[in-house]
C-alpha cells in the first residue's frame, strides 16, 4: 500500500515566485497527488522587515497560473504569532532560552574570526547566556531590546541523540549542537523560522518535508525542536537546487528573478514548468512558443 504524503510549500513572501520556488512546489504538489495526500501552502511572513503583502498575493496568483492547487486554507504565519508566544514560553519554562541583547556588531566583535552555523547564521559566542543575573534582570526591566536563544548544550543534553529520515540517504545522525544558541526569537521579529516552520508542519500532520537541499542543515535543528515539544517526526526530501549547465544556481541568474516576469514575456505554465524541472537554458522563444 502507498502511503498517504501530506507535504507543503512554505515560500517567505520576500519577493516574487521564482523558479527555485516552483522546483520545490512542483516536487511537493507531484508526490502529494500521486499519493492521494495533501499538498499544503504555508506563508511564511513572519518577518516584517522582509515581506511584503504584495508578493503574497502574486505568488498565489503565479501558482494558479502554473496549474497548481492546494488543500485546506493557506496558512499565514502572521496570523497566528500567540501560537508560537507558547511555543517560546513552554521552553522557557524549562529554562531552555535565555535573553540575548547583543548587537550584530557586538557579536562579530566577541566571535574574533566567526564561525558559521550550518545554516549560514553567525555561530554565536555566548555572551549573554553567562551575563550576571542581576546584570540581566535589570536590562529586562528597562526593556532593553532583546532576542531569545535556546540554551544548545541543555536543550541537546534533554533530547539525547538524534536522527531523522532523509528520503534518498535513510537514517542519518543529527548534529543540532553545531547551530550553537541559535534565536528562536528576534529583536526585530516575534518568532524565528526555524520555530515556526517546525510548529506548523508539526501542527499541519505533514509526513514528508520536501525543499531544497539548502534547506536540509536546518533539519537537524528542527529534529531537536520536535523532540523536545513532543511533535512527530516527519520525512526529508530535499531535491537538488537548479543550476544552469556550468554549474551556477540558477536562483542567481536574471532568468530566476520572477514568474511574472516570464508570464509577462509571453512564457506558456508549461514551459515555465519545464524550465524549472530541468533547469536548462531554454532560449526566450523556444520556451514562449
Ligand atoms: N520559507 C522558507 C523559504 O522560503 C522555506 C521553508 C521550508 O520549506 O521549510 O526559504
Amino acid at each position: 500500500m502507498r502511503s498517504l504524503i501530506r507535504t507543503r510549500f512554505a515560500p517567505s513572501p520576500t519577493g516574487p515566485l521564482h523558479l527555485g520556488h516552483v522546483a520545490s512546489a512542483l516536487d511537493g504538489w507531484r508526490r502529494a497527488r500521486a499519493s492521494a495526500g495533501a499538498f499544503l501552502l504555508r506563508l511564511e511572513d513572519i518577518d516584517p522587515t522582509r515581506c511584503r503583502p504584495g508578493h503574497a498575493a502574486a505568488i498565489l496568483d503565479d501558482l494558479r497560473w502554473l496549474g497548481l492547487d492546494w488543500d485546506e486554507p493557506v496558512r499565514v504565519q502572521s496570523e497566528h504569532l500567540p501560537e508560537y508566544r507558547a511555543v517560546l514560553e513552554a521552553l522557557d519554562s524549562r529554562g531552555l532560552l535565555y535573553p540575548c541583547f547583543c548587537s550584530r556588531a557586538d557579536i562579530a566583535a566577541a566571535s574574533g574570526a566567526p564561525h558559521a552555523a550550518p545554516d549560514g547564521s553567525t555561530l554565536y559566542p555566548g555572551t549573554c547566556r553567562a551575563l550576571d543575573p542581576a546584570r540581566r534582570a535589570a536590562l529586562l526591566a528597562e526593556g532593553a531590546p532583546h532576542a531569545l536563544r535556546l540554551r544548545s548544550d541543555l536543550a541537546c543534553r534533554q533530547a539525547g541523540p538524534l536522527t531523522r529520515f532523509e528520503e534518498k540517504r535513510g537514517r542519518v545522525a543529527c548534529d543540532p549542537a553545531a547551530f550553537g544558541d541559535v534565536v528562536l526569537a528576534r529583536k526585530d521579529s516575534p518568532v524565528s523560522y526555524h520555530l515556526c516552520c517546525t510548529h506548523d508542519d508539526a501542527l499541519a500532520g505533514i509526513t514528508l518535508v520536501t525543499r531544497g537541499e539548502d534547506l536540509a542543515p536546518s533539519a537537524d535543528l528542527h529534529r531537536l525542536l520536535q523532540t523536545l515539544m513532543g511533535w512527530p517526526e516527519p520525512g526529508y526530501a530535499h531535491h537538488p537546487l537548479l543550476r544552469d549547465p556550468s554549474g551556477e544556481r540558477l536562483s542567481k541568474r536574471n532568468r530566476s528573478a520572477g514568474i511574472g516576469a516570464l508570464r509577462a514575456e509571453g512564457w506558456t505554465p508549461e514551459a515555465v514548468r519545464r524550465l524549472a524541472d530541468t533547469g536548462a537554458p531554454v532560449p526566450l522563444a523556444a520556451g514562449a512558443a
